[in-house]
């Protein structure tokens, strides 16, 4: 999708009711989005797909739901409360305030303003840490502060359960803990639509494996990850990428690192990166803790701290990007047509069912009766509340693969019209036969 599409395609979502304005009744929060009523669904899709592949499918991958709200000293060891921080200035004339890695600089100590473009000169405009983390107190007495932190990541609630799934799974290494869950970071540089939220989601899976099998099981993820968007998620070659991390972006820990890209109406960037980080987790809760986080290889008779293979997405950018990457506009009789061409498995409804004409009673209860059997083994919607072109218009926005329309004739031949979403071709079926051939037409 080109970068000039994009205000349409954020209106698009917005009145489809994929996404909202968080808060928007108030006014609205900046980078705090809410999901609508097909929004809601596409997203839990795309979790369903993660979740059935990696947990349900796999004998080696475990699931695990913590909380949100983890104790101070979970990111003393993670080294979040030290270093999750963004280095931030303000603009002496817009009082804007910006992340300093993100705008230009020029000369030892001026940067200018992106937005004013005036100068700003970090001798007298001081530049300053800004931890990304939300911090919340937990205590019922105001004067005796208990500090909890709402998780960056859901990573470090995996770690700290690393010995209670051990224990009570009698996982073998290598094996692996898969979470879905909301992060939180507050972040300074917004904008992008959902691309960088306050508030997002994220899937991530720990794979502990011993430390001379890391190097293989990284390389085998980044394929298996990459795979997951090109299979699942219906997302074209042409706009995902991988980029690997070079020494100087590494994390000091991290062994290695690539970013799976995709091409986002504002250019490459990363929806998922996938880490080897050796054994600094569980070696660093080990210590802050105190506890014994080793794993005892009955096997070998060896004990070691496992390493870690970390496969990291976001699941408001993965919806983001399969959204992009269905998004098609194109002239259809002098009359431009935008459809979401999406996998019938991530699309909101597989078929819509419509009568032709909603005045007639025998046509609106023959619609309906076909609608509720449908509905039966596909998810399907039912609309009358427009006129036959504006239907398809919408479904067709909403990416529906199918829409069946029943007419004057249905009631005779028993045949209705089942028209395809890409090609616009229409083609009669008879009613008995509408699921098998939506089934041998999937998308
Ligand atoms: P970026 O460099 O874009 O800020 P990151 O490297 O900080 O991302 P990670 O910490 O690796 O991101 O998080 C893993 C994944 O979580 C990212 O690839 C992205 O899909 C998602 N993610 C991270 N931060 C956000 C955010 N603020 N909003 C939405 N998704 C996010």
């Amino acid at each position: 999708m080109a970068e000039d599409q994009l205000s349409t395609f954020v209106s698009l979502c917005r009145r489809r009711g994929f996404l909202f304005g968080g808060s928007e009744l108030y006014g609205g929060l900046s980078s705090i989005w809410d999901y609508g009523p097909l929004g809601a669904k596409m997203k839990k899709r795309i979790k369903d797909i993660w979740w059935d592949e990696y947990v349900e499918k796999r004998e080696d991958i475990v699931g695990l739901d913590s909380s949100i709200i983890m104790h101070e000293d979970v990111f003393r060891a993670s080294g979040h409360l030290e270093g999750f921080n963004d280095v931030l200035v303000d603009c002496p004339k817009c009082k804007r305030r910006f992340r300093i890695d993100k705008i230009e600089k020029f000369g030892t100590n001026l940067y200018r303003c992106p937005d004013c473009k005036t100068e700003i000169d970090t001798r007298q405009q001081k530049p300053r840490t800004f931890n990304l983390m939300f911090k919340t107190n937990m205590s019922a007495i105001e004067e005796t502060p208990v500090y909890g932190y709402l998780r960056p990541e859901t990573a470090q609630g995996i770690f700290v359960n690393f010995m209670n799934v051990l224990n009570t799974t009698h996982k073998k290494i290598p094996f692996g803990i898969a979470q879905i869950g909301k992060a939180f970071r507050n972040e300074v540089t917004t904008g992008s639509f959902i691309f960088r939220m306050k508030e997002f989601e994220q899937m991530e899976i720990e794979y502990f494996v011993r430390p001379e099998e890391a190097m293989s099981a990284y390389e085998h993820w980044v394929k298996n990850r990459l795979q997951f968007y090109l299979e699942h998620m219906g997302i074209e070659e042409s706009n995902l990428r991988l980029r690997e991390h070079g020494p100087d972006e590494l994390a000091h820990y991290a062994k290695a690192c690539t970013d799976i890209e995709f091409r986002f109406p504002f250019g490459w960037s990363e929806l998922e990166g996938v880490a080897h980080r050796a054994d600094f987790d569980l070696r660093e809760h080990g210590r802050v803790s105190k506890k014994d986080l080793s794993y005892f290889d009955s096997v070998k008779e060896e004990r070691f701290v496992p390493n870690v293979i970390e496969p990291s997405s976001g699941v408001d950018r993965t919806f983001f990007a399969v959204l992009c990457n269905a998004y098609r506009k194109e002239e259809v009789k002098g009359r431009p047509r935008v459809y979401l061409k999406l996998k019938d498995t991530l699309a909101p409804f597989r078929a819509a069912v419509f009568p032709l004409l909603k005045k007639e009673p025998q046509l609106v209860e023959l619609a309906k009766n076909i609608f509720y059997d449908i509905k039966k083994s596909m998810p399907a919607v039912y609309d009358d509340t427009a006129s036959i072109g504006k239907l398809y218009r919408r479904q067709d926005e909403i990416g529906t693969p199918f829409c069946i329309t029943v007419d004057m004739e249905s009631l005779s031949d028993r045949k209705v019209t089942v028209r395809d979403r890409d090609s616009m071709a229409q083609e009669r079926v008879e009613i008995d036969r509408v699921e098998e051939y939506l089934s041998e037409r999937r998308k």
